[in-house]
Order: structure tokens, then C-alpha cells, then sequence
């Protein structure tokens, strides 16, 4: 199952080229008090909502996937956890290329460096835009496999690893280049694209062995599969989790493979990763 967040906060099941708006499902959510209970709260609830949004999806009504605005289909994760240096290529290329580099020591093994949060404020869908915060600086595409987590977690082994994964969308881990901390870097506004929906688990059949495709303005930028992850999907789930306690909705990415480049407002980013989807996302510059 495909299912997607678009235009005001609707649900919807994505059905090839259309979408079946399911939106009422949501009413199986029960209403929250202040504070929120930590997790997301679709993701919490997602058995019943999704047992409510079959019910309806005979009669709903469908529009083409083309006239929405999609938003993450995550909308409250309590972190984005994101592996820095996870493709040997890309570590090979991050040690030769000056402009990634940026003086920093030799960059060895993601055993070093350890994982990093971004921003949740940073978070978009494919409806929205990647606005750059300094175009003058160099900002790099990262097209990532996302783990969206479904139960909650602490030091999980990497055997029971997949049991707390919902599923899977594309991720894409904005990045402007420089000799500041990653969370400073990585996490402006827009700086996380999530979507273009989540896939569900059960139709990826290996999250370890998928093809991933960046072109910007149709031009292959990165052309890579997960088989090629240092640590893999389990591996990360386990990692992050001896750190921190992973709540519902909370999103891995996973680490960008070789061929990171630069984009420019008014480029637009297609981005594919096999068995959980595809979209496109446009460049813009920072507003205001
Ligand atoms: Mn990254």
C-alpha cells in the first residue's frame, strides 16, 4: 500500500496515476490533550486508520496524483535520524573533492562519526520546494532511502530490526556544503524532503537491494543501490535505537550514495528508488 498526506492535510491511498481520498479515516484517531503523546500520530493509529480507509475506498472519490499538493507523509516524526557517510563511493568522493571536504580530517567509517538529527521544522513533501537558503554556497542534492519507523523501540537487535519498520519512502537530505556542524548545515527550512508517499513494507521486498536514481533537469546525478550501505537498513535501525528511543514516525535516511553534485534554483530533482516510488522536486530560492 501507497499512502500519501496531500493539499490541506488530506489522506490518501495512491492508486497508479490517482489518488483515493480517504481523508474521513482519520476520525479512528483519537483526540489528544496537551502535550502530545510523543510519536506520530497517524503512524500510531496506522492498523485502524487503514482499516477505516479500505472501508471507505470503494466510494471515495479519486483525483489525478498530478493535481495535488503532496506534504510528507509523515507529519510529526519526533526526529530525523540520518547516516552521514554510509556508501564507500561517497566517502571516496567526499575525501577528493575539496568543496565537500572543506579541510576536515580524512573521512574513514561511519563507526567514527555516529549518526545526526535534523530539524523536523526542516521537513517537506514533494508538493513543496527546496528552497536555498545561500545559492551563493554550494547546495548538494542527497537522494536517500527513508525508514520510517512503526513501533517504538529501544536497543533493538538487528534480527527484530524490520519489525519496527513501517515503511519506506525517498528522502532527501539537503545539504550546503561548508566547515559548519552537519544539524547547522542540513537543517534549514525545506533542507529534508520526505515522500512522495510511504510505501508500505510488505511491497519492499528487500530494502537492501534497491536501485536509486537523482537526475537533475534529466541529467543521471546518482545511479547507485542499497546493497552497497555500510550498515544497512537493520544495522541503522539497531544503531539508532542503542541511542535513542525510536517512537513511531520517526525517519532514518539512510545515507546518500556517490554522485552528489550542487543544484541551482530552478532546477528540478526526479528522484527513484525502486519498489517504493518516484517524484519530482523543484529548486527554488529562499523567500523574504
Ligand atoms: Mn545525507
Amino acid at each position: 500500500m501507497k499512502i500519501c498526506r496531500f493539499n490541506d492535510n488530506r489522506l490518501g491511498l495512491v492508486d497508479g496515476d490517482s489518488i483515493v481520498d480517504v481523508t474521513p479515516a482519520l476520525e479512528a484517531i483519537p483526540p489528544m490533550r496537551y502535550p502530545a503523546p510523543l510519536g506520530d500520530q497517524l503512524v500510531v493509529h496506522f492498523a485502524t486508520v487503514v482499516a477505516r480507509a479500505q472501508q471507505l475506498k470503494a466510494s471515495a472519490p479519486r483525483l489525478p496524483l498530478a493535481d495535488v499538493t503532496l506534504l510528507p507523509p509523515v507529519a510529526n516524526p519526533t526526529k530525523i535520524v540520518n547516516a552521514p557517510i554510509n556508501y564507500v563511493k561517497h566517502i571516496t568522493e567526499s575525501n577528493a573533492d575539496p568543496g565537500i571536504k572543506h579541510g576536515r580530517a580524512n573521512i574513514t567509517h561511519i563507526s567514527d562519526w555516529g549518526l545526526f538529527l535534523k530539524a523536523t521544522s526542516s521537513l517537506v513533501g514533494f508538493g513543496a520546494e527546496v528552497r536555498l537558503l545561500y545559492p551563493d554556497r554550494r547546495n548538494d542534492h542527497e537522494l536517500e532511502l527513508a525508514v520510517v519507523i512503526g513501533k517504538q523501540g529501544k536497543n533493538i537487535p538487528e534480527a527484530e530490526a524490520r519489525k519496527h519498520v513501517l515503511g519506506y519512502a525517498l528522502g532527501l537530505d539537503m545539504t550546503t556544503r561548508g566547515k559548519e556542524l552537519l544539524s547547522w548545515r542540513k537543517s534549514a527550512d525545506t533542507y529534508a524532503v520526505l515522500g512522495p508517499w510511504l510505501t508500505t513494507a510488505d511491497e519492499v521486498a528487500d530494502p537492501n537491494a534497491l536501485d536509486l536514481v537523482l537526475k537533475v533537469n534529466g541529467e543521471v546525478r546518482q545511479n547507485a543501490n542499497t546493497r552497497d550501505l555500510v550498515y544497512n537498513v537493520d544495522k541503522l535501525v539497531s544503531w539508532a535505537s542503542e541511542k535513542y528511543t525510536l517512537y513511531p514516525g520517526d525517519v532514518i535516511l539512510t545515507g546518500t550514495p556517490e554522485g552528489v553534485g550542487p543544484v541551482q534554483p530552478g532546477d528540478v530533482m526526479h528522484c527513484y528508488i525502486q519498489s517504493v516510488g518516484e517524484g519530482e522536486m523543484r529548486v527554488a530560492r529562499q523567500y523574504g
